[in-house]
């Protein structure tokens, strides 16, 4: 059942927003919107006690598929968004019901599915890495047939940091591939993409924002590096060339268009040698690459969700510094003391109580002036 979208209401500060995810991004994006002036109910299956529901006003622990609580939570927000792409398509269609919901299910659509992201960027003429849809271990072999002997095989939906992808290198083991990421077709995926390897110079990523009226800014391209397959370092701005930074955002900025986004959209792209872009994938909400924006941007890329979701202006990506950041995943949150006295380091803990390896307890900024 599709609705039509509701109109963007202008809500003025003392109204509530409806957070779908209880993570370090909703709780980031709910410290944003106190500050403005917002209160902010978050929603999720695992909501108790969670970074987001510690700062929130509001907390509902209920299920993406509970009809009843979504509709009483729906009906206590005056708008709702998201901190997690995946949040079931038919989800925010039941909540479309009652109040507006952005990003809406037309973008969550494209962005929880590798297939149809890649497809609908390279619809716009924007280019990726060679790849083919692949539903068994002889699809794998077909595609790597096709495209040449170095791939990766990833699940076409629920993938992230790196999980649910394997290599294939020369003379590699395309069943094993397919055994290791353990994805299955089903009703509407083909369960698995391979993807030609790309040697890349870098990875970089572009951080859009967009209003209900079409309004659109950039954060520059920032540079990252990866660890074990998490984000482990971004670098901002991005030491590229300026070409090869503006074409970055320009696909960004087409892409967000496309998808008529309201809200926050992070778009990774690897640099070639030759200084091109191929879009790797993309995440219609605020996102890791992004969180130096808090301390050296004039408005954060939280501040500017709230922005977008209430039919406020957007604010100004203006950059008043460089930045480093780094994640402080697993044990590395144990630093905090000295990261605490380091001068000058912004110190960000999300307040998550154990620390599991490869999970993301914090990052540190370090601010350094403009080059
Ligand atoms: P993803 O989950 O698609 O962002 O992949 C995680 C990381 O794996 C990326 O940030 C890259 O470092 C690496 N990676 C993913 N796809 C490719 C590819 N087609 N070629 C080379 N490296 C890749």
């Amino acid at each position: 059942m599709t609705n039509p979208p509701r109109p963007l209401p202008r809500l003025a500060p003392g109204a509530v927003i409806g957070m779908l995810g209880a993570g370090q991004l909703g709780r980031m994006t709910a410290l944003a919107a106190a500050q403005l002036g917002y209160r902010t109910h978050v929603y999720a299956p695992d909501a108790a006690g969670s970074p987001a529901a510690q700062v929130c006003a509001a907390a509902t622990v209920a299920g993406w598929d509970d009809w009843h609580a979504l509709e009483r939570f729906a009906r206590s927000v005056d708008a709702v968004t998201l901190e997690w792409e995946n949040v079931p398509v038919a989800t925010v269609e039941h909540l479309r019901r009652f109040t507006t919901v952005n990003p809406g299910p037309n973008v969550l659509s494209v962005a929880q599915d590798r297939i149809n992201e890649k497809s609908f960027v390279n619809a716009l003429g924007i280019a990726t890495a060679p790849w083919r849809a692949a539903a068994s271990a002889d699809d794998v072999a077909r595609a790597v047939a096709e495209i040449g002997p170095r791939c990766v095989l990833k699940s076409t939906r629920m993938g992230y940091d790196g999980k649910g992808q394997a290599r294939i290198g020369e003379g590699g083991d395309p069943a094993g591939a397919w055994a290791a990421i353990g994805a299955p077709a089903s009703a509407g995926t083909p369960g698995g993409i391979v993807e030609g390897f790309v040697t890349f110079a870098c990875e970089v990523s572009v951080i859009v924002v967009r209003g209900g009226d079409g309004a659109m800014a950039a954060y520059p391209a920032v540079e990252n590096r990866h660890k074990d397959g998490i984000l482990d370092v971004t670098v901002a701005p991005a030491l590229i060339a300026p070409d090869t930074a503006a074409e970055a955002e320009r696909v960004a900025r087409r892409i967000a268009e496309a998808l008529d986004l309201v809200g926050v959209l992070a778009v990774e792209l690897f640099v070639t040698p030759e200084g091109g872009v191929l879009v790797n994938e993309m995440a219609p909400r605020p996102h890791n690459s992004g969180h130096w924006t808090m301390d050296a941007c004039a408005s954060s890329q939280f501040e500017q969700l709230v922005r977008a979701v209430c039919g406020l202006p957007l604010g100004s990506v203006e950059r008043v510094a460089d930045a480093e950041m780094v994640n402080l995943i697993g044990d590395d949150a144990a630093r905090w003391p000295e990261l605490m006295a380091e001068p000058g380091a912004r110190l960000h803990l999300y307040g998550k109580a154990e620390a599991r390896p490869g999970r993301k307890m914090g990052h540190v900024t370090r601010l350094f002036p403009r080059g």
